[in-house]
C-alpha cells in the first residue's frame, strides 16, 4: 500500500490508473477508523483500486469544537486501511492543504443551509472545500460517503453536480454498534453513563420508524415522538422532571429532531415522498448525529 504526502504524488498514481481506464472509488475520511469507515472502504473495493485519505481538516471544525482533541491514530489507522485492501492513502499535512496564503473556499450548496448548517457555522464550507481539494489530489471515478452524516453526503452530491466535477457519489448505509448506537470516532469522548443515554438517538428513530411503519405521516407527530424520547418529555411537551414527575434519562442539549425530504432536507408536513429524520444534541460534552431514512428512497 503506497501512502503519500502532496497531492502530486496522490494525483499521479491515480491519473496514472484513470489513464489507463481504471475505476478508482475514493474514501475521504478524518481518521479513527472504525468499521464504519471501512464499510465505505469495502464498497469502494468494488473498483478496480480503493484510495483513502486521512486527515483532520481544521477548517471544519468551529472555534468551540472539538479539533485539537479529536482522535489520531496514524499508525493502527494505515494498518486497518493495508488489511482492507486498499492501493494507496493520501495523508497530507495541515500545511499541504492550507500553505501560507491559502485563501480561496467554495461556497457550498442550498442544501448545506438547515441543521449541521446552523449549528455548525462555516462548517459545510470548510468540507466542500476540502472535499474539492481532495478530489483534485484524487480524481477518482467513484467517492464513498456514509449516511451516518446524511447532510454532508447530501451537500457533497450537490457541490458534485454543480461543479461537474464527474466523480460519482455514493452514499453508504450507517454501520451500527449492536446495540444500534451508529459507529462514530467521538463515542470514544462517552463516560459509560453518557454511552447508556447515547443510545436514546437510534432508540428515537427507531420509534419513529415503528410509527411510519403503522401508517402515521404526520410530520408535527413523528418530531413530538423523537422529542419525547430524547428530552423526557411528557405527552403534553412538559419536561417530566419539570412536571414533578420523575426523570427519564434525556439529551442534555437537543439542537434538532426534525423529518425533512429526503433529496433536498427542505421541510415536510407529512411524508409523502422520500424522508428522513434527523437528530442532533448533545451528551455531556459530546456532539452526535443520527438519522433514518422512512419510506422509499
Ligand atoms: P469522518 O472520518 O468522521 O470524517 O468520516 C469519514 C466518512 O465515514 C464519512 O463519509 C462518514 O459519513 C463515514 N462514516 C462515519 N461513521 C460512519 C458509520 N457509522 N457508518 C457509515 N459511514 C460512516
Amino acid at each position: 500500500m503506497d501512502v503519500f504526502h502532496t497531492p502530486e504524488a496522490a494525483r499521479n498514481f491515480v491519473s496514472a490508473l484513470r489513464s489507463q481506464g481504471r475505476t478508482v472509488g475514493f474514501v475521504p475520511t478524518m481518521g479513527a477508523l472504525h468499521d464504519g469507515h471501512l464499510s465505505l472502504v469495502d464498497a469502494a473495493m468494488n473498483c478496480d483500486a480503493a484510495v483513502a485519505s486521512i486527515f483532520v481538516n481544521p477548517t471544519q471544525f468551529g472555534p468551540d469544537e472539538d479539533l485539537d482533541k479529536y482522535p489520531r491514530t496514524l499508525t493502527s489507522d494505515l494498518e486497518k486501511l493495508k488489511t482492507a485492501g486498499v492501493s494507496a492513502v493520501f495523508v497530507p499535512t495541515k500545511e499541504q492543504m492550507y500553505p501560507d496564503g491559502f485563501s480561496t473556499s467554495v461556497n457550498p450548496p442550498l442544501v448545506s443551509e438547515s441543521l449541521e448548517g446552523t449549528c455548525r457555522p462555516g462548517h459545510f464550507r470548510g468540507v466542500v472545500t476540502v472535499v474539492l481539494k481532495l478530489l483534485n489530489a484524487v480524481p477518482a471515478s467513484h467517492a464513498y460517503f456514509g449516511k451516518k452524516d446524511y447532510q454532508q453526503w447530501r451537500v457533497i452530491e450537490a457541490m458534485v453536480r454543480d461543479l461537474d466535477l464527474g466523480t460519482r457519489i455514493i452514499g453508504c448505509e450507517t454501520v451500527r454498534e449492536d446495540d444500534g448506537l451508529a459507529m462514530s470516532s467521538r463515542n470514544r469522548y462517552l463516560t459509560d453513563e453518557e454511552r447508556v443515554r447515547a443510545l436514546l438517538l437510534s432508540s428515537a428513530l427507531q420509534a419513529v420508524e415503528d410509527a411510519y411503519q403503522a401508517g402515521e405521516t404526520r410530520t408535527s407527530i413523528l418530531q413530538a415522538s423523537m422529542r419525547h424520547t430524547l428530552l423526557g418529555e411528557n405527552d403534553s411537551g412538559r419536561v417530566a422532571s419539570d412536571a414533578g414527575l420523575q426523570s427519564r434519562p434525556c439529551l442534555d442539549t437537543l439542537q434538532y429532531a426534525t423529518v425533512v425530504s429526503a433529496h433536498d432536507l427542505t421541510p415536510l408536513s407529512s411524508i409523502d415522498r422520500p424522508a428522513v429524520a434527523l437528530i442532533a444534541g448533545m451528551i455531556g460534552s459530546t456532539r452526535l448525529i443520527d438519522n433514518r431514512e422512512l419510506g422509499p428512497t
